[in-house]
């Protein structure tokens, strides 16, 4: 057996696990605060993608709001927020043809900027340095400490340098221990460490199941013909049908680029439903077609989204630190937005993590995000996502209903009643669906797609996918399911492989693949798969989405 090495030890008044918006802002608001008190905050951020912004995927448009709180001077710094959102189009897509809809007002994008997240991340890492704040990228957050009453002490990092079987390779260095008094998780959607804090401490206790949608992106360059910055396309509608929540978003920005993305809710039913596939098919429609043809694609990647909202939002403290951004779920499900309400839910706890360190026990970051903006913000729209269980139509008529009649003040609480892993039906019950081959030019394979995510991991480490009960796979997943993670994964990182004489078959888990988008952990029908961080820096480096 490996000698016990012992960890190397830092310490800090703050640990905050996650480089997104939620943790640089809380971050960032932590030393504000001590320099207006004219005291001292020791901060360190940890971010498992190899530089802070290389596994951030979002649309995205964001909402100034939070970041005008942060900074209200952030135009004069130079935050990356070019490009003024001011073409809004919703559009209800049948098999050939597009027809214009209203948008609902929480669609309207007056104010907002077309953004890359990633970006954004990067220029408020580059503030937080500024301040002090210790940030370290290529470290994941693979173990959180307790002491011995039970209480948060901080997190460990993963040891690096331990091989597929578990024994240590020539590479071998240990993890460290950042201990802290107060620890703030924002791994964003689903975090791992996240997932275990809210089991341990029954967070979820008296809220309703989260619930997710699966959000695939690419980026491309497009002609300058049907470039037009500021434009912000929604589609409902084809390829989905109306019993699958879901839809698109094109949104044009600087330099010729167009996010383009599909986002499909994961409570969705049919097992034999690909969402890779279902995006790639849905950019061959004749009004969406156009805009990439002799276009150039850039860039890839998925990432999983909270779509629970209000009903779903857990309790946030636990002795020695708390939940911040999407690991709770704060995101705003139709405006289809999260990151200005992730900041917004950093700050908030800065402000009473900075309380509790001097000398007010009794502050809470459940009660300081219940006293923002956040709280009224999300309270108004609890009713729509729950209201698409009546199909799209029924959702649609639902939401002009709650939001022009009622203005989101509805003497009632529509609820999510299952999470969204018991939702599938079997196999043999489901329509099969046939999707049609990619064409190379708007269409593309999962893995030239996985290409460009740039996706990275050492080779030689323990599985990051760990199935409970590896016999499962087969037994249950495959006989009943047809196993859905060949289809619902947006990196071919799960396939059934039979041996060349036909013998039984069996889940090859291609983990090298793995853009860590989180869908398995949440969508795997017993639970089975549990997603755990590989070695820091692993996973995909996306440049700007
Ligand atoms: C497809 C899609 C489109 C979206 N569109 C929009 C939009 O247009 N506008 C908008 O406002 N919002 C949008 N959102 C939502 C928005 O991106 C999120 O709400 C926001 O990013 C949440 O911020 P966060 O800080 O909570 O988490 P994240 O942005 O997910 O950041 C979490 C960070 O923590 C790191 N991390 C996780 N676990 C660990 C660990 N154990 N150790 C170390 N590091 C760790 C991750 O690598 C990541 O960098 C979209 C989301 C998706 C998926
Ligand atoms: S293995 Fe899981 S987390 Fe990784 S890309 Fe596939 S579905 Fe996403």
């Amino acid at each position: 057996m490996a000698e016990a090495v012992e960890r190397e030890r830092m310490e800090y008044d703050v640990v905050v696990v996650g480089a997104g918006p939620s943790g640089l802002a809380a971050a960032i608001r932590l030393k504000q605060l001590a320099v207006a008190a004219g005291s001292e905050v020791a901060v360190c951020v940890i971010e498992k993608g190899s530089e802070v912004g290389a596994h951030i995927l979002s649309g995205a448009v964001i909402e100034p709001r939070a970041l005008a709180e942060l900074f209200p001077d952030w135009k004069e710094r130079g935050a990356p927020l070019n490009t003024p959102a001011d073409d809004d189009r919703v559009l209800y897509l049948t098999r050939t043809r597009a027809f214009r809809l209203p948008p609902l007002p929480q669609m309207h994008n007056r104010g907002n900027y077309i953004i890359s997240l990633g970006n954004l991340c990067r220029w408020l890492a580059a503030q937080a340095e500024e301040l002090g704040v210790e940030i370290y990228p290529g470290f994941a957050g693979a173990e959180v400490l307790y002491d011995e009453d039970g209480r948060v002490r901080g997190v460990a990092t993963g040891d690096m340098g331990i091989g597929k079987d578990g024994e240590r390779t020539e590479r071998y260095t240990p993890g460290v221990e950042l201990v802290a008094k107060e620890t703030l998780f924002g791994e964003g959607c689903r975090g791992s460490l996240s997932k275990t804090l809210i089991e341990r401490f029954r967070l979820r206790e008296g809220a309703d199941p989260q619930t997710y949608a699966i959000g695939i992106k690419e980026l491309w360059e497009v002609s300058a013909e049907v470039h037009h910055p500021g434009r912000v396309v929604h589609t409902v509608g084809w390829p989905l049908d109306s019993a699958t929540y879901g839809g698109s978003f094109l949104y044009h920005f600087e330099d010729r680029q167009v996010a383009v993305g599909f986002v499909i809710g994961l409570d969705y039913r049919n097992p034999f439903l690909s969402p890779f596939e279902e995006f790639q098919r849905f950019k061959t429609h004749p009004a969406i077609r156009p805009t990439f043809e002799g276009g150039r694609r850039i860039a890839y990647g998925a990432r999983a989204l909270n779509e629970g909202g209000f009903q779903s939002i857990p309790r946030l403290d636990f002795p020695g630190g708390a939940l911040i951004g999407d690991a709770a779920g704060f995101l705003n499900v139709p405006k289809i937005k999260g990151s200005h309400t992730a900041m917004k839910s950093g700050m908030a706890a800065a402000e009473a993590i900075f309380a509790r360190l001097n000398g007010n026990p009794d502050a809470q970051v459940r009660r300081a995000i219940e006293q923002s903006w956040i709280w009224d913000e999300l309270y108004r729209v609890r009713n729509i996502r729950p209201s698409f269980h009546l199909g799209l139509w029924g959702g649609v008529a639902y939401s002009a209903f709650d939001t022009y009649v009622l203005g989101g003040r509805a003497p009632w609480t529509l609820h999510h009643r299952h999470p969204d892993h018991a939702q599938l039906i079997p196999a043999a019950q489901a329509t099969r669906i046939d999707y049609p081959r990619p064409d190379g030019r708007v269409s593309f394979d999962r893995l030239s797609s996985v290409f460009i995510s740039n996706t990275n991991h050492e080779e030689d480490q323990p599985p990051h996918l760990r199935l409970r009960e590896p016999a499962k796979a087969i037994s249950v997943n495959y006989r009943l399911y047809d196993a859905p993670e060949q289809r619902y994964c947006p990196a071919g990182v799960y396939e059934i492989v039979t041996d060349a004489a036909g013998g039984e078959p069996r889940l090859q888990i291609n983990a090298q693949n793995c853009v860590h988008c989180k869908t398995c952990d949440i969508k795997d029908p017993q639970q089975n798969i549990d997603w755990v961080v590989p070695e820091g820096g692993g996973g995909p480096n996306y440049p700007n989405m």
